[in-house]
């Protein structure tokens, strides 16, 4: 095996980076939560619960992010859940553009050993990171997109970030019938996802 395509060494790595000004504001470097999976979650970026506890998607948002996974079937302790940005935005603000192009090098490693079936990128800026390019999220969220990466390519499915279904809950049946369509997809695609 390759050292980068150990997720051990590749953790110890970020845990040390400095490559954007972000660590100087952050309590720690958050890379993520859950195990090895066909599907991998990306979000934005840690918010104060991450930042203090070290996990992605811990906070509010978090939970959510769990109700609806479970609601359509998901064990979400069986799925890798990461964020494009590893570090914390000052007052949870977008990331910029020279940070997220600083971090996308760590979440394409990731995903690189991971070897993932599917990516769901949760959000605008997690769809960007992914993508290339802005698109609408509600656009986006009615499409797959076939992504290549190095020599492995995958599907990118954009969903909305929980936060956003928090700010406005009449998306909840939206995001639960997208995640359902995920794991229909995933059962096609013969990834061994239980639940
Ligand atoms: S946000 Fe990413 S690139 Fe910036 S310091 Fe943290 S780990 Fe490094």
């Amino acid at each position: 095996m390759r050292p980068w395509d150990d997720l051990t060494y590749l953790e110890k790595i970020f845990k040390t980076c400095r490559r954007c000004g972000l660590r100087a504001g952050c309590t720690q470097v958050v890379v993520s939560r859950g195990a090895v999976a066909p599907i991998v979650l990306v979000g934005e970026a840690p918010g104060a619960d991450e930042d203090a506890r070290g996990k992605p998607f811990v906070g509010r948002a978090g939970q959510l992010l769990d109700r609806m996974l479970k609601e359509a079937g998901f064990e979400p302790e069986r799925l890798y859940i990461t964020n494009a940005v590893k570090c914390r935005p000052p007052n949870n603000r977008k990331p910029t553009p020279e940070e997220m192009a600083a971090c996308r090098p760590y979440l394409m490693a990731q995903l690189a050993a991971i070897r993932p079936a599917i990516v769901v990128a949760l959000g605008a800026t997690a769809i960007e990171s992914m993508l290339g390019r802005a698109i609408p999220v509600g656009r986006a969220s009615t499409r797959w997109y076939r992504v290549r990466h190095r020599e492995h390519c995958f599907w990118v499915a954009p969903c909305y970030h929980p936060s956003a279904i928090l700010r406005d809950p009449r998306r909840y049946s939206h995001a639960v019938e997208r995640f359902v369509e995920i794991r229909e997809r995933a059962a096609a695609l013969g990834c061994p996802i239980s639940g």
